[in-house]
């Protein structure tokens, strides 16, 4: 009935087969009796451990035998006949991470305060959430099961915390010897059978930044297309993270660090056509610096990593700003000669007045976008920006801010609306890092509260200003 999945990272039993927790009405699952609690055990005669394990033996496939052990502790055998493209209806229990055997110096479970949600203190290392959702692994403790999974099943790309190529430094900021901290075979595994890796370095001032940082780069755009770009970000200290061998990322330590992959970049652009090592946004603004252009981004290959969001909120704007410009003139126009300024008439209309919440970061950014909206457009939009109280330390992104947070910046708020970025909520649960429901922040406001992306953001003034 179980099995020991035994690793060097974690032991931990696995109970066979993946449980379905939902079934969609009038769906083949329905229409098969298949319940929430029952386990989906085979397809085809293959052993499922969890729904990417269903998804790959089901997909494409027309005829199904799939082997059920119902709730009841019966076992069903069900064949099954679809179309192609016809989905059987059925979800599934989430993915429980595999955990990591690594002591990083600077690991964000160090960083939380006990109060965080418990999520927030499990060590994922798992290659199958690096596929599904780009989370970084550093692959020191993966299995060859895992990585023969990988490579039949193409969980592609596969996103690798790699913080140093040179074995002593990626050895200490790991925490494990140097023999495990060696990854060279695993990526040149994955690399020889097409799987796409992005790579990732957390900057550690006077660790793994200057001649460290430059050999990593070169070392992995070597493996390039394979390895298709490097993420640098800083690394964040909380309040709680008292490690005394990280020094703070600075803003002069930014500005060397900018200037020196700046000329990395170039030299990469010529060799390789794409500017594969990428600084996090935090750098740029940390240094007091705008965010390289559009171009620099390429394809945007590590935005899930936050890398190039600025730029890429910036460039939406401006072309929110040009749609509003559209606008105005051909509303002035079909309304024919107005006396005095046409255009001012247009926006005397304009009354969105509301209050954008984002962390001190990027507050300065925004802050400058809706000024320059305001002031031609009429709309009273204001940036408040957000200190982070509950993790304190250097903690300046939007994503880390927390319910109690926002509470206790509610007395900047203004005007008909209130807008938090959505980031800071979990992705599939609307809880804050605090634990707070965002409903239970709602009820802190006077104002109606909205938790959106930028996306969300530049749609809904588009329409509301149109
Ligand atoms: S930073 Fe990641 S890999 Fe390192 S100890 Fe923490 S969870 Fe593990």
């Amino acid at each position: 009935m179980y099995e020991f999945a035994v690793t060097p990272a974690v032991t931990q039993i696995r109970r066979r087969g993946v449980s379905i927790i939902e079934v969609a009405a009038g769906s083949i699952g329905a229409e098969l009796d298949l319940e929430p609690g029952d386990r989906v055990m085979r397809v085809n005669g293959r052993l499922v451990r969890d729904y990417l394990d269903f998804r790959f033996q089901a997909a494409g496939e027309t005829e199904l035998v799939i082997d059920v052990r119902k709730a009841s502790g019966e076992d069903w055998e069900l064949n099954i006949e679809r179309d192609e493209s016809e989905d059987l209806g059925i979800s599934f229990e989430q993915i429980v991470p595999r955990q990591c055997a690594n002591e990083c110096l600077f690991c964000f479970c160090k960083g939380n305060p006990e109060t965080a949600r418990p999520s927030l203190f499990v060590r994922d290392e798992d290659v199958r959430l690096s596929f599904l959702y780009g989370n970084y692994t550093t692959l020191t403790s993966i299995t060859e099961d895992e990585m023969r999974r990988v490579i039949e099943q193409r969980l592609s790309p596969q996103y690798v915390s790699v913080h140093a190529t040179d074995l002593d430094v990626r050895a200490y900021l790991l925490g494990i010897d140097k023999e495990r901290a060696d990854i060279r075979e695993k990526m040149q595994q994955m690399l020889d059978a097409g799987i796409e890796i992005h790579g990732q370095v957390v900057l550690c001032p006077g660790i793994n930044d200057g001649e460290i940082l430059k050999r990593t780069i070169y070392d992995l755009a070597r493996l390039h297309p394979g390895v298709s770009s490097v993420a640098i970000v800083p690394l964040g200290l909380t309040r709680y993270l008292n490690e005394p061998r990280l020094t703070p990322v600075t803003p002069q330590s930014c500005r060397e660090t900018i200037k020196q992959v700046s000329s990395i970049q170039k030299d990469l652009r010529s060799r390789l056509g794409t500017t594969f090592a990428f600084l996090g946004d935090e750098i740029y603004l940390k240094a007091g610096q705008m965010v390289p252009s559009r171009k620099h981004y390429g394809d945007y290959p590590q935005i899930e990593d936050g890398i190039g969001m600025v730029r890429s909120f910036t460039n939406q704007f401006q072309s929110l700003m040009r749609r509003l410009d559209r606008a105005v003139v051909s509303e002035a126009g079909s309304r024919g000669p107005q006396p005095g300024s046409s255009a001012g008439v247009a926006r005397s209309k304009r009354s969105l007045f509301g209050t954008i919440m984002t962390g001190t970061l990027f507050a300065p950014v925004l802050a400058q976008q809706f000024e320059r909206m305001n002031q031609r457009f009429g709309t009273r939009l204001r940036v408040v920006a957000v200190e982070n109280k509950y993790f304190g330390g250097d903690v300046s992104v939007a994503g880390l801010l927390t319910g109690g947070d926002f509470v206790a910046a509610r007395g900047e708020v203004s005007g008909d609306f209130v807008i938090i970025p959505k980031v800071a909520l979990k992705s599939d649960e609307a809880i804050m890092l605090d634990g707070m429901r965002f409903e239970a922040l709602r009820e802190k406001f006077d104002v109606p509260l909205h938790a959106w992306d930028f996306q969300d953001l530049v749609s809904a003034i588009d329409v509301s200003v149109n």
